[in-house]
């Protein structure tokens, strides 16, 4: 290594300490209401999963108690927190058709004593169709959560919905759920085509079905600082969105790649690392920012 590489991994390490300590100073305050929260992007690939199992498990390490939906047929939420999710298990898919409830499907997680997963199994695959007859059919999920919030023994703080990369019946139902949406977007080409589609559809959701949605919370993923492209993409999000954005961003980081196929969050699997710190910073944001748009700064 020449004697500037030196300097360059120096100034990372010494980064790296400085924003360790600044969040272990800092405690994150809890929300006395449930936060219940889409993350959403028609697109695939973009990061929606990882946000929500590493954002999930980084508010637990906070000191929330968190509970990931899994809407996804594909499943890897419930991959990623090492949940089991057979087509035999009682999973989200029971809940959505109304033959059994959350509280019958919900699991514990390895990755933390404060985190429970609702696993999706392939039978969801399925449901898309399956739903289209049944009655109040973009409510389901709302109905089945509401009734497990106002019963849990235990208080949960927040309520992740990881999305499929579609804007069907699934993707309908999590955002009559939730009160808000979180959008990540990945910091490459075309970062924010089909946005606008996106933004359309939540606005027919406020209008019809779910008047106190809101777009709470966007987050920069897979950025790679040393493009200019990254740079370009992520000050294009920031002028459009500007209350939205957090500050904090999320690198493109090979650790964050490996983790889900070790069952694991980056947090399990490499909690030093700087995809862990990067996803713990956005989760302390979040918990900083109020969901009441009377009180947020956007207002
Ligand atoms: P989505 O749920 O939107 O389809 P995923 O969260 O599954 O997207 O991410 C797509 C792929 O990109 C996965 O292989 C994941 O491991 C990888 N990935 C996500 N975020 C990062 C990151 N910050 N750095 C490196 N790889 C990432
Ligand atoms: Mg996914």
């Amino acid at each position: 290594m020449t004697d500037t590489d030196n300097a360059l991994v120096a100034k990372h390490l010494v980064d790296k300490r400085r924003r360790r300590r600044a969040l272990e100073q800092t405690v994150s305050p809890l929300p006395n209401e449930t936060r219940v929260i889409t993350v959403s992007n028609q697109k695939g690939g973009v990061g929606k999963t990882t946000t929500t199992v590493n954002l999930a498990s980084a508010l637990a390490r906070r000191g929330a108690n968190v509970l990931v939906i899994d809407l996804d047929p594909q499943g890897n939420a419930s991959t990623a927190l090492g949940v089991m999710h057979r087509p035999e298990v009682t999973s989200v898919y029971d809940v959505l058709l109304g033959e059994e409830d959350i509280q019958a499907a919900i699991q514990p997680t390895t990755d933390h004593e404060r985190l429970f997963c609702v696993p999706s199994t392939i039978n969801l695959a399925g449901a898309e169709i399956e739903l289209v007859s049944l009655v109040a059919r973009e409510q389901r999920l709302r109905t089945a959560l509401e009734s497990f919030l106002r019963e849990s023994e235990t208080h949960f703080h927040y309520v992740f919905i990881d999305c499929p990369p579609s804007l069907g019946l699934l993707t309908v139902n999590a955002f009559v759920a939730a009160s808000e949406v979180l959008i990540p977007i990945q910091c490459e080409y075309y970062a924010l085509e089909g946005l606008s589609q996106l933004l359309g559809n939540i606005k027919l959701i406020q209008k019809h079905l779910n008047p106190g949605l809101q777009v709470s919370t966007i987050l920069l993923t897979m950025y790679d600082a040393r493009t200019n492209l990254a740079q370009e993409v992520a000050q294009e999000v920031r002028t459009h969105f500007p209350t939205e954005t957090l500050t904090a961003v999320v690198p493109r980081s090979v650790r964050i790649s490996e983790a889900p196929s070790y069952g694991q969050t980056v947090h399990a699997y490499d909690a030093g690392s700087i995809g862990a710190i990067a996803y713990l910073e956005a989760a302390a944001e979040i918990a900083e920012r109020s969901a009441d748009p009377l009180t947020s700064e956007g207002a």
